[in-house]
């Protein structure tokens, strides 16, 4: 049975969310607002499937719970529900990490059927990042062994410090998703990291030596202006 979480405000089309979906045999955690949900997602003993986030909520907004989720688990399922049609707000979801988005006013039938189809493709998604995280992840040309905590880049075995393999694991996890610096300090150094996030850039620069051709014109460990970093093999 998959867990599902919902972070709506408002609590009418909370309510009916929730019950639809336990009716359809999911178990549910229920937020009403992006901080509720982040704690939920933290503290949730089964791990959360999907989430299905409330763009415009009052505090944290849902593309920035959906992107702070995403940066926590690239593999589960985030449905943003917006109350808009424009295509600003889709893209930007779609920006954030989000799977799929519904528009409101929406049919409890067409939310089942999009839930019940991201559900499929999460497992799908789980099954295998279970088996390639028991050792090693490839990316491209990069190997990492998890075992051993090294790199290894174009057939060469590459030194890492500690703190440049917990970046590259995060980024390995995570690929074709803008990291932002506060998430890569959040995951590396930790929630209570008080320094400056100056030290994020000179990590990167540093990786970029030891993993890209031309440093200076990178290929993988890309910037991306104004938001943080990406991945690509
Ligand atoms: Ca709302």
């Amino acid at each position: 049975m998959g867990c599902i979480l919902v972070c709506e405000d408002e609590r009418a089309i909370r309510e009916f969310v929730v019950l639809s979906l336990k009716r359809a045999g999911f178990q549910v955690l229920e937020a009403d607002s992006g901080e509720a949900a982040l704690a939920l997602f933290d503290t949730a003993k089964q791990p959360v499937d999907i989430a299905l986030l409330d763009v415009m909520l009052p505090g944290v907004d849902g593309f920035t719970v959906c992107r702070r989720l995403r940066a926590q688990d690239a593999t589960v399922g985030i449905v943003m529900l917006t109350a808009r049609s424009q295509e600003p707000e889709k893209i930007e979801g779609l920006h954030s990490g989000a799977d799929d988005y519904v528009t409101k006013p929406f049919s409890l039938n067409e939310l089942l059927a999009r839930v019940q189809a991201l559900y499929r493709r999460v497992q799908v998604l789980r099954d295998r990042a279970d088996e390639r995280y028991l050792e090693k992840i490839q990316r491209g040309d990069f190997t990492l062994d998890l075992r051993s905590r090294t790199l290894t880049a174009y057939n060469r075995t590459v030194d890492l410090t500690q703190v440049e393999y917990q970046i590259l694991e995060y980024f390995f996890a995570h690929p074709q998703v803008c990291l932002k610096r506060e998430d890569i300090l959040r995951q590396v150094w930790g929630e209570t990291y008080t320094g400056d996030d100056k030290v994020v850039d000179v990590n990167i620069r540093r990786l970029r030596m030891k993993t890209e051709k031309d440093p200076s014109n990178p290929r993988h460990l890309l910037t991306v202006w104004g938001e943080g970093y990406q991945w690509e093999d």
